[in-house]
Formats: C-alpha cells, structure tokens, sequence
C-alpha cells in the first residue's frame, strides 16, 4: 500500500471516529436535556394535580368518615378535563394499589406504585401504544385515605428529535468525509511528493541514470534528505567515473603492453628459428644474435621500468630534507662524461623535501628524454630556483619538440610520438609514466611545455625545506 494512502486511510479513520463520537455525544446531550426538562415537567404536573386532588377532596361534602371510591372518580374525571389540549393521562389507585379511575389510554402495569414513598415523587420512561411515556407517581392524602396518583406525559416528540438528530449528523459527516479525503488526498499527495521524487530517482540510478538528481520540493526534513541525497548521488557518479576511468586506463595499459612485448618477441622468435632451421654464414649469424640480444635487452629495459613502476606505487616515497647540491652533483657525474651534448646546469642552493633516489629517477629519465630528442652537440640546460611556492626542477632542450595534442598523451604508459624512432633509442615509453608516479608521490604534477621543432621544458616543483638550515650550512 501506497504511503499516501496509508496517511489517507488513518486520516479517514481518525476523522470518522471524531465525528462519530463528537456527534453521538452531542445529540444525546441534546436528547438528555430535552428528557430532563420533559421530566420535570412531568413532575410538576403531578405535583399540581396532586394538590388539586387534595384541595377537590376537602370539597365534597363531609356524608362520610372516608372518602368514598365515587368522589374519587368524580374528582379523576374533572382533573382528567380541566387541562389544556387532549386531556390528561391520569390514573388514581387507592391503598391496595388497586386502580379507582384510570383515563382512556393509561394502561400500562402498576410496577411504579411498587417504589412510591409517601411524599416523593417517582417516575419512569415508558414505551406504550407507539408512544414514549414519562410516568410519574405520587401518594396523595384525602380525607383519611392514602391513595395513589399516577400520571402519563407524552415525550415521542424528544425521541423523534433524537433521532432525527442522529440522521442529519449522519448524512453531515457523510459529507464532512467525502469533503475531507478529498483535501486530504491532496494534501497526501503533497506531503509525499518529495519521497515519490526520491523513489524516481533511485529507480532511474539504479538502471545506470548516474546523472540523474531528484527534483528538491521542500525545505524540510524531506528536502533536506533529497539535497543529502543528492550530494551522495554525485559522489557516487563521481566514484563511479574515477573507477571507469580506472578500468579504462588498465584495460589500455594491457593492451600496450602486450602490444609492446609483441614487436620485440616477434624479432627474437624470428631471428631464433633462423638460426636454428639454417646454417647462417658467421656475419649473419652474428647479425641474428646482435637483433635477439638487442630486442632482449628491450624487454629487460621494458620490464625494469614496469618494475618500477610498480614498486614505486607500492613502496610510495620516504620524504627527507635533501640539498638540491647533492642532486645536481648526481646528474653531472652521470651525464657530463657523455661528451656529445652541450649541458648547462644552474640551480639556487637549497634544500628540498624529498625522496632523494625517486626524484634521481625523474631527473634522469628527463635528462635521458632531453637527449635522445636533441641533435647530437645539441644544448640542454637543467635548472633549480627556489621560488615562492616551493622549488622548481627544469630540464629544458632545443630539439625536435612535441606536437600540441600529443602532450596530454605522452605521460600514458607506452605512449611514443614516433614509435620507430624511440624504439632506435631503445625506448620503452614508460619513463614519463614513472615520472608522473613520482611526482604524484611529492603531491605535485609535471608541467611540459613544448614546440614542434623549437624543443621541450619539463618541470616539477618541490616543497622546500628549512631555507635557514641551508643558508646557515653553507656560511658556516
Ligand atoms: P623510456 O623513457 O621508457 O625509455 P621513452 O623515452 O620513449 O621511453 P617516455 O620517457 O615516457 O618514453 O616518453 C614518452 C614519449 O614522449 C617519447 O617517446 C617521446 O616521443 C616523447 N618525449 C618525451 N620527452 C620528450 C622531449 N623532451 N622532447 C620530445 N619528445 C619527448
Ligand atoms: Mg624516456
């Protein structure tokens, strides 16, 4: 069962039994009223025509000791016409409660005489000839006689009213009803509005629709669970993005790599299955060799770098203050003894936060790159500043330059501008990749620049540390 209709049905409920109760007390209070005025009425008739009775007796002429049955018919009779409209319903018994005179009409049982006390008077609702009578008795005290005075009142008219009463209210809350599930269908309706925007918007997520927001309709607690809402769907989507993309790069990396392994494997079974289903002269026997040992010595390369990598990721870096000296000291004694390149290095003096052999690695694969993209004799300067965000590392070159839409690409594993020209090289295309991780790991980011044919700046910045420290070492 819907929600709103759940709240529609206890509203229905709860309305219903208010009015139903509301109502019946309030006709029968109405009815209870009526009844007690009737009864006094009753009572007081009775009283009136008790005195009357008393008063008509003292009248008749004294002939006996004891009022006789006949004067007691004689004065009934007359009290029964004196009144107004129809005529009384009155019934008069004598000591043994044996009935003396009794009006058209008054014949109901004497059950009431059985509780009249001397004095009080004694009543009852009745219901006779389809009519609701009050019955009233009292002791009357005639010339030495104690007789009994009954009398009937008819009270239908306050029975009907009752019942009258209860129909309208019936037929009124009928309409109050219908008048109420309506609003109350659309005040449901309202009120659930935002959870049936919430269930469409997790049915549509659940079939994949990341993007999809529930509409928010209310600033209350219902709106405030559609924005919480809200922001998780947006984290998910963007989890679900991130790993995605994820997938996507590894599925890529897969396929390059076995892409990669594929031109140097194909080389080696080639030359090898040469070399043993003919005899090869010794020039091309050794030819065949030189490729398997070269193609061989690519794969070594390829799957060290991949090593890396890996144990990169894994091991992340072990941060320590190191003097930028000590590094560019590294990178002099590896390069300089290569004679054919022009190298300029120039750095502040300073101390960086960093992992001393990681940041080696990066420095010398942009070393490397730098190199194998210049022209022979070509220059390649290598600098460090300190500036005011950290200190920068840049290797820049004036070689052969990368194209504008392959620099957001040359980061990806195996990625290469020219294939054959970096495998010459023996490049593997994994060296920027392992530099990103690197960097990544000194939470900052390479930034390359670079122009077809003018050449290449790679850059990095690092945090610096203890700027003092360093000033006071190099004084001291
Ligand atoms: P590896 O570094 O694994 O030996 P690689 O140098 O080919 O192989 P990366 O260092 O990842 O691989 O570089 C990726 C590609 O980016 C290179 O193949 C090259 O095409 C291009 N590249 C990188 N640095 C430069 C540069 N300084 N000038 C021009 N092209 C560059
Ligand atoms: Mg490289």
């Amino acid at each position: 069962m819907k929600f709103s209709h759940k709240l529609l049905l206890w509203t229905t409920i709860i309305i219903a039994l208010t009015l139903g109760f509301s109502g019946y007390y309030f006709v029968n209070y109405v009815f209870e009223t009526s009844l007690e005025r009737e009864v006094g009425q009753a009572l007081d008739e009775n009283s009136i025509l008790r005195f009357a009775f008393e008063t008509a007796a003292l009248n008749v002429p004294v002939k006996y000791d004891l009022l006789q049955d006949s004067s007691v018919e004689q004065i009934a009779s007359n009290l029964e016409t004196s009144g107004q409209g129809s005529g009384r319903l009155l019934r008069i018994s004598d000591e043994q409660k044996q009935t003396i005179y009794a009006s058209d009409g008054f014949d109901t049982d004497d059950e009431l005489l059985g509780s009249v006390q001397e004095n009080q008077y004694s009543y009852r609702v009745i219901w006779s000839n389809e009519h609701y009578y009050i019955q009233t008795g009292s002791s009357v005290n005639a010339l030495g006689r104690t007789l009994y005075l009954e009398t009937m009142r008819d009270v239908s008219q306050v029975f009907e009213e009752r019942e009258t009463g209860f129909m309208v209210y019936r037929r009124l809350m009928i309409l109050m009803l219908i008048l109420g599930i309506a609003i109350m269908y659309f005040i449901a309706s309202q009120l659930t509005r935002p959870i049936r925007n919430l269930v469409r918007a997790t049915k549509r997520m659940t079939f994949g629709e990341y993007s999809y927001r529930a509409k928010q309709v209310s600033n209350d607690e219902l709106g405030r669970l559609t924005q919480d809402f809200n922001h998780m769907s947006e984290a998910l989507e963007q989890t679900i993005e991130r790993l995605e993309d994820e997938v996507q790069a590894r599925e890529d990396f897969v396929g390059a790599f076995a892409h990669e392994l594929k031109t140097p494997l194909t080389s080696i079974i080639g030359y090898a299955d040469m070399l043993r289903s003919r005899k090869l002269d010794e020039e091309k026997s050794l030819l065949s060799a030189n490729y398997i040992y070269t193609e061989g010595k690519r794969l070594e390369t390829m799957s060290l770098r991949l090593l890396d990598i890996i144990v990169t990721k894994k091991e992340g870096a072990k941060l320590q203050k190191v003097p930028v000296a000590s590094l560019f000291e590294y990178l002099r004694s590896m390069f300089l003894p290569n004679g054919n390149m022009e190298f300029v290095f120039e750095y502040d003096e300073g101390y960086v936060l960093a992992d001393p052999s990681l940041i080696q690695t990066v420095l010398v694969n942009l070393l490397d790159n730098a190199c194998k993209a210049s022209e022979e004799g070509g220059r390649i300067e290598i600098s460090g500043y300190s500036e005011e965000e950290g200190y920068r590392f840049t290797v820049r070159d004036y070689g052969i330059g990368i194209p504008e839409e392959e620099l957001s690409k040359i980061t990806q594993a195996f990625y290469m501008v020219d294939k054959s020209r970096s495998r010459s090289r023996n490049g593997a295309g994994l060296g920027l990749a392992l530099c990103t991780e690197i960097i990544a790991l000194h939470e900052s980011r390479l930034e390359i620049e670079s122009t077809l044919g003018e050449g290449t700046s790679v850059g990095f910045l690092l945090p610096e540390a203890g700027k003092e420290a360093a000033y006071e070492e190099i004084h001291s």
